[in-house]
């Protein structure tokens, strides 16, 4: 069979110049393309179900005939009409409609529709259906065939181009596979039980009996084909990544030159580094003192000390002369950054240069200044770190933190202000465990190092699930933490990405909580308010002046307070588990039994509870993390959505898990062998998602 030859969109018929700029923006600009464009699930249209087989949730064809149609004005206005079919009785709603719709909808008429079945106070009825009358000599009848003869694809698509026009355009790309097919880019002994042209035709186009639980799941050997090559494309893209990022020489860092400073910061400490955190420490050294762009993420559970490592490895690059930057996705977690980098590094005689959204002014010029001269070593902020005005004399290490808050080509971004012929080294720091599975393909580009132990002394917290209707009860363990010398956290959390709405719950919590608490000291902190009044705010709590703080999801990363041993969390159902992990993070960092109450407001959805049982559960940021991802999906564990770094066509985690062995191994072979070959991979797949790495 002949290799299907690039032929444009434009060349099947009905694709016209405004279609094809709408095909681009999917990536689609050739038939193969389309042939890529996957059904995201299945409608089963080959079979009449008869009314009394319904079944609430499904989606079904029904035919039958109208008993009666008439406009309803209930608490919405609706077009109803009821159909029988001999075996029972259907409501058909519609809530847009017009005239001559209802008046088509003549006692009589037999209809053939299809939709989902949903339970209403009479019986089973369908919203919107799509229907069609059936002509008088057409036959009719339950449980038979309609003609269609194959399951129904339903395309993934935004607007513009509907489910229809999609499966016409997919269907005239299949008919190219009669005559030339899209080239088989897997080694032949991938032991996958269907071909790629097979795979493709079947997904496209499911014959009646396919299985469609496999299918909806995801476990369809064709989709498995699919997957794995998905999968083996993008880990592919991510080494090629690697590999550029590495083609360019960074500077040697030698250790020996750093080890006076590290020494004096390391013996400047009320504690000596766990095991875990010098063998890390160790591993970064040696990165650094090769002239190759170390590209390391350390992970390690909340507590576990990563900003030790990271300053440990900053004194490496300025002992030898370059300039460092250590970003943090929030302002708070940045500052918190500053402070404790200040304290470590100014006996050291180096001093910090502050850079986050809000310096403006004088401040931002004098700072930016010191950078680009390079009179300022080290520089600790937020993204604005990476805006095109902040440049740097000789920068040779860049940290960030939090790296799932940034995506991969942010990352890139900071590491391209080092000049054209050197690169810095790039330490990635995160505080959510990423799974084994998930960093395989996410996080390919990058070496790993694991702080896997706590300092002695953290006590595992103790987690409450508690009704919000039981809030009186929790006002007065409160109360009595607070009386006993301890301190408190309440953590008011909304959906809403608005600072000033959850400024302003915030504001409410902590005013009640005063009137019913009218003897604690409470504070408040919150995301709108001046840095300087967080920072005194955040102070008076370290210091004990404050009993009770109350604070949005700002408190998230990055605040230390031993003395406080409780956290309440209200609404921790609106939360992702790597979130609530973190924030019960901050308790239980100063020895003695610490709680934390999650505060829920019933009735919790199916998920909701599952996330909150598994935070009472374990305290484990990597068991949690998997969980996290099963119940989630990687998307929303990486925070990488937006940038569509992980929006799969076919492959889904944790449901193909099991592949990423053969994905591995099958990448490797094909490193062995023609690199057009993984061109045309990472071409196939990841075309689009390629232009946001591409920095
Ligand atoms: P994370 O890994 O969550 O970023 P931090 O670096 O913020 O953790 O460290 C948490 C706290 O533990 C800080 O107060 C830090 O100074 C302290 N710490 C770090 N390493 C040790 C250690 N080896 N022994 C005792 N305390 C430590
Ligand atoms: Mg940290």
């Amino acid at each position: 069979m002949a290799v299907l030859e690039p032929v444009p969109v434009t060349a099947l018929r009905g694709v016209g110049p405004r279609l094809a700029t709408q095909l681009a923006d999917y990536g689609i600009t050739q038939v193969e393309d389309l042939l890529f464009h996957l059904p995201l699930r299945y409608q089963d249209r080959t079979r009449i179900t008869p009314i009394a087989g319904l079944q609430e949730g499904s989606e079904v064809t029904v035919e039958g005939e109208v008993r009666l149609a008439d406009i309803v004005f209930g608490r919405r206005r609706s077009l109803v009409a009821r159909i029988q079919d001999g075996t029972g009785t259907l409501t058909l709603r519609f809530f847009h409609f017009s005239a001559a719709q209802k008046s088509s909808l003549q006692p009589g008429t037999r209809l053939r529709c299809f939709g989902q079945v949903r339970r209403g106070a009479n019986g089973f009825e369908i919203f919107h259906p799509e229907y069609r009358a059936l002509e008088t000599g057409e036959t009719s009848g339950v449980s038979r065939s309609t003609g269609e003869e194959a399951l129904t694809p339903v395309y993934p698509t935004t607007t513009g181009i509907g489910q229809t026009q999609w499966r016409k355009l997919c269907s005239q790309a299949l008919g190219f596979l009669q005559r030339a097919q899209p080239r088989d880019l897997l080694p032949a002994d991938s032991g996958q039980a269907f071909t790629l042209v097979q795979a493709l035709q079947y997904l496209h186009a499911p014959p009646p009996d396919a299985p469609l639980d496999a299918l909806l799941e995801g476990r369809h050997p064709a989709q498995l084909r699919l997957a794995l090559e998905e999968l083996v494309a993008h880990h592919l893209s991510l080494l090629r990544l690697r590999a550029r990022q590495q083609a360019t020489a960074a500077p040697a860092l030698h250790v020996d030159r750093g080890q006076p400073l590290q020494q004096a910061l390391l013996q400047s400490l009320p504690f000596t580094p766990t095991v875990a955190q010098q063998r890390v420490m160790m591993e970064i050294g040696n990165d650094l003192a090769r002239p190759v762009p170390m590209l390391r993420l350390v992970q390690g559970d909340v507590g576990s000390g990563k900003t030790l490592v990271a300053a440990h490895a900053a004194l490496q690059a300025i002992a030898n002369g370059y300039q460092v930057a250590l970003m943090a996705p929030t302002e708070i977690l940045a500052e918190q950054h500053r402070l404790n980098f200040e304290h470590w590094f100014a006996p050291l005689g180096i001093t910090v240069e502050w850079l986050s959204g809000r310096v403006k002014g004088k401040a931002r010029q004098v700072a930016t200044e010191r950078l680009a001269t390079g009179e300022a070593a080290l520089a600790v902020g937020t993204h604005a770190l990476f805006q095109e005005t902040v440049t740097f004399h000789r920068l040779g290490l860049v940290m960030v933190d939090e790296q799932h808050k940034f995506g991969v080509h942010q990352r890139l971004a900071l590491s391209q202000k080092a000049g054209s012929e050197s690169r810095p080294h790039q330490l990635v720091l995160t505080a959510t465990p990423i799974p084994r599975t998930l960093s395989m393909v996410a996080y390919a580009d990058l070496d790993f190092s694991v702080i896997d132990e706590l300092p002695p002394g953290r006590e595992p917290v103790t987690t409450v699930l508690i009704d919000s209707q039981r809030r009186d009860q929790v006002i007065a363990r409160v109360a009595h933490a607070c009386a006993s010398g301890r301190q408190a956290y309440w953590v008011c959390t909304l959906i809403e990405e608005s600072d000033s709405l959850q400024a302003q719950a915030a504001e409410a919590t902590a005013e009640l909580l005063q009137e019913a608490l009218p003897g604690l000291q409470i504070g408040l902190v919150h995301g709108r308010m001046k840095p300087v009044e967080k920072a005194s705010v955040m102070d008076a709590f370290k210091r004990g002046e404050l009993a009770l703080l109350v604070a949005t999801t700002v408190i998230e990363v990055g605040v230390d307070v031993p003395n406080a041993s409780l956290m309440v969390i209200e609404n921790p159902e609106r939360l992702g588990l790597a979130q609530l992990h973190q924030l019960r993070g901050r308790v239980g960092r100063g020895g003695g039994a610490s709680h934390c109450v999650l505060l829920y407001q019933s009735p919790l959805s199916r998920s909701g509870q599952q996330r909150l049982l598994a935070l009472r559960e374990s305290n484990d940021g990597f068991y949690i993390a998997e969980k996290d991802l099963e119940l989630r999906g990687p998307g929303e564990v990486l925070g990488t959505r937006q940038t569509g770094l992980l929006a799969f066509r076919i492959a889904e985690l944790p449901a193909h898990n099991h592949l990423l062995d053969a994905v591995h191994s099958i990448a490797h072979t094909l490193q062995q062998g023609d690199p057009a070959v993984i061109e045309a991979l990472i071409q196939r797949w990841t075309a689009q998602r390629e232009k946001f790495a591409e920095v």
